[in-house]
């Protein structure tokens, strides 16, 4: 990413920033990896974020470097150990039984080796062999069998993070809800194509309330609604405040544990009596994920899917209310939505409200955000029971989206070129510069003195708004004169007056 289309991302940034910040959203940075468990439990070891898409290396003590560079095999054991005792390398169960074996064959490898010196004739033969098992066995429990590290992975989504970081900072001993967003890079090991990249920038946010404890479920469904309303209200203000085209909120209510589980039950009753009739993808699904069927974009399958059962006919009583009462709520807001029963996420987290949003301009990856409550998350992480919504807004795709819309606004890159000649100049040259700068303008100094034809077509390549010309007749009469690129209108203004007139109060 480079100037210019860097000013974009600053500018979707800064107004994520500012509208979230109205909604009372504060920034959360959490790390770029974390145990590869975090995500195997909270994403699902069965998605194929976890179980094809993410990068996972394990990771081992600073002073133990890769297997067999420089090292003879002793040696290495011998750090082995000493990390292991150290608390370095994790003390599983494995690698302590491992440690006493380990520690065994080493005393017993550095006997042969010292007496193998002064051995001879069949004794010798005999310890060399030793000695060669011995090597060959270290080896293998060090370089093979041993854990040197905790598996860990460069986050394919922030969510798990976010709900990690409620738990070990005690946060629902805060005023509830806990209100964060986050901006950043993402890594998943897709095919790339335009809009899907193996790193992905997301901005997301989400909203965590711990449950009372002995809470009545039913009660608080309107609450909920309202927050799950709001927090999508929050991402079409930020996507009018960019100016994003052609945006499209679909919504859906995906059930809860219990009712979701009934209806993925007579789903898949129904997916298998028309089995032989779907792809390949679908069939391994209707085994592994009904669900996910529903998302299947093959045109041979759209028929047999319009005729599959409809989760908002099996929503539970309380499922049904909440999805009624956010409808109720968006329309509240003045929220234009379209239903989509087919909306089902990736992720096993997600329970009840599921939306998604497109844009302008995408192609077949049009989907720009995508967000759902996730009740129970943080409670599968080891927290108490806790209310969660939150959202990732793809930020690549919104940037192509903007840009193909060009409401890129991409920023001009210069206010002013300051076009100076003579060396009397130069001085006057940088104090205004300096002052042009301090009062927040983009300033081009040219190092060296130009004639004003070269200095001016620079300028214009700079796409610099002003053109300050500073020759010796301004110097001498102390008026500066200022060239509109756009418009090729000159006029005068004394140095006083210069930041107040670029700044448009003093009539143009
Ligand atoms: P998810 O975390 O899968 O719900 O994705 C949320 C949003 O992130 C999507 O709607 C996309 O806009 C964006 N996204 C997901 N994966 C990628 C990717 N590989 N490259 C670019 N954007 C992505």
């Amino acid at each position: 990413m480079l100037p210019p289309e860097t000013d974009l991302w600053n500018r979707v940034e800064q107004t994520a920033r500012e509208v979230f910040g109205t909604f009372g959203f504060g920034e959360i940075r959490p790390p770029i990896f974390e145990p590869t468990e975090l995500f195997a439990r909270a994403v699902g070891g069965e998605t194929d974020i976890v179980s094809k898409e993410m990068y996972t290396f394990q990771d081992r003590p600073a002073d133990l470097p890769e297997q067999h560079k420089g090292f003879v095999v002793p040696e290495y054991a011998r750090r082995v150990i000493v990390n292991f005792d150290r608390r370095e390398i994790p003390h599983t169960e494995p690698n302590q039984n491992l440690i006493h074996e380990l520690k065994e064959k080493l005393d017993r490898f550095e006997w042969v080796d010292k007496n193998l010196k002064a051995a001879k004739g069949s004794e010798l033969v005999a310890l060399f062999g030793e000695y060669e098992t011995l090597y060959t066995e270290l080896a293998q429990i060090v370089f093979v069998k041993f854990a040197l590290g905790d598996l860990v992975s460069l986050r394919p989504e922030a969510t798990a993070s976010v709900c990690r970081a409620y738990i070990e900072h005690g946060m629902h001993a805060l005023p509830q809800p806990v209100k964060l967003w986050y901006t950043g890079p993402m890594f998943r090991r897709e095919r790339p194509q335009k809009g899907r990249y193996r790193q992905f920038y997301q901005i997301g946010a989400e909203v965590l309330e711990m449950v009372p404890p002995n809470q009545d479920p039913a009660k608080n469904i309107g609450k909920d609604a309202a927050v799950d309303a709001e927090v999508i209200e929050m991402v079409l203000a930020f996507f009018a405040k960019l100016g994003l085209e052609g945006v499209k909120l679909e919504i859906n209510s995906i059930g809860d544990r219990e009712c979701r589980t009934k209806y993925v039950e007579l789903l898949r009753a129904e997916l298998l009596k028309v089995k032989h009739k779907l792809g390949p993808d679908s069939q391994r699904r209707v085994e592994t994920n009904p669900l996910r069927v529903l998302d299947s974009k093959l045109d041979s399958e759209q028929g047999i899917i319009a005729g599959l059962p409809k989760i908002a006919d099996h929503l539970c009583a309380n499922c049904a209310a909440q999805y009624a009462e956010v409808k109720r709520q968006l329309g509240m807001r003045g929220v234009a939505y379209a239903e989509n029963w087919r909306l089902v996420r990736g992720l096993d987290y997600y329970m009840r409200t599921t939306f998604e949003i497109t844009a302008l301009g995408l192609g077949s990856q049009n989907a720009v955000c995508g967000g759902g409550r996730y009740d129970g998350l943080v409670e599968l992480l080891g927290g108490q029971p806790t209310k969660g919504i939150g959202f990732a807004i793809g930020e690549d795709r919104l940037i192509l989206s903007l840009q193909e819309a060009s409401k890129g606004g991409v920023a001009q890159g210069r206010d002013v070129f300051v076009a100076w000649m003579g060396e009397k100049a130069q001085a006057t040259a940088i104090a205004a510069a300096q002052k042009l700068r301090a009062a927040g303008f983009r300033v081009e100094l040219p190092p060296v003195e130009q004639k004003f034809g070269k200095a001016l077509g620079q300028a214009d390549k700079l796409g610099a708004r002003y053109a300050l010309i500073l020759g010796d007749d301004e110097i001498a009469t102390g008026q500066w004169t200022v060239k509109t690129l756009a418009s090729g209108e000159q006029r005068t203004v004394t140095a006083e007056d210069i930041v107040k007139f670029l700044q448009g109060e003093i009539e143009q």
